[in-house]
């Protein structure tokens, strides 16, 4: 049977529980940070250590058979793929959020104000669904400083603890999506008996923790 992927974070806020999880599946595998293909040793499956953000798309076009991303990352980059399982780690929302000493206070305030962020499509959706015009600076990062250098009135982040938040003047002022990391695969491939399988161990994992 052909030997499946598995596309990961390579390093980040995901990598350490993705490879918790796959290990607690059962599955042998080195962590060599410095090779981008590490092969389980016994089970049909070789694991691939990427850019969260190339991920969805990887499993969208077939050179990865699973993955393991945040929401977020999906929904910003708009690709079809299948929700197979919530992983319960990762979790964070995705927050507008404006400075301490901001006038705003109603969500329609921020009608022709201006919005730093990284995830353009997913704010785009949210303010035409709330009938807000507000513009929308696409920034690659480091937008909680955006309001502080007088490059926008307001931010749109992700948020864990809200530290980050804090530490440079801001507060949280409306939910835009919560997120977690999630197991994607291909539309179609739900029958291949390997995805089965690996979908049925890492149920009993979580279900462990529970
Ligand atoms: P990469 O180098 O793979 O592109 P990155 O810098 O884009 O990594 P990370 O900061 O490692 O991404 O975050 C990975 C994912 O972790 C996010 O997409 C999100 O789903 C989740 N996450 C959980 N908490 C937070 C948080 N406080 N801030 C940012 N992301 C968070
Ligand atoms: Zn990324």
């Amino acid at each position: 049977m052909k030997t499946l992927k598995i596309a990961i974070q390579k390093s980040g806020r995901l990598n350490e529980k993705s490879v918790e999880l796959l290990k607690n599946c059962g599955l042998n595998f080195e962590n060599y940070k410095s090779s981008l293909i590490s092969p389980v040793s016994n089970f049909p499956l070789e694991i691939l250590f990427l850019r969260d953000d190339d991920i969805p798309e990887y499993v969208q076009d077939g050179i990865a058979d699973l993955g393991i991303v945040g929401e977020n990352v999906i929904q910003e980059t708009e690709v079809k793929v299948n929700y197979l399982q919530r992983l319960g780690f990762g979790k964070c929302s995705l927050k507008i959020a404006i400075s301490n000493n901001s006038d705003i206070t109603d969500l329609q305030h921020l009608n022709g104000k201006s919005i730093a962020t990284t995830y353009p499509a997913i704010l785009g959706k949210f303010l035409k669904e709330n009938k807000i015009q507000s513009e929308i600076r696409n920034i690659s990062g480091s937008v909680e400083i955006a309001p502080g250098l007088g490059l926008a009135d307001a931010i749109c982040d992700l948020v864990s603890t809200g530290g980050t938040l804090k530490s440079n003047g801001l507060k949280p002022f409306a939910d835009v999506m919560s997120s977690e990391a999630v197991l994607i695969g291909r539309n179609g491939d739900e029958d291949n008996i390997l995805i089965q399988e690996l979908i049925q161990r890492i149920q009993s994992v979580l279900r462990a923790k529970e």
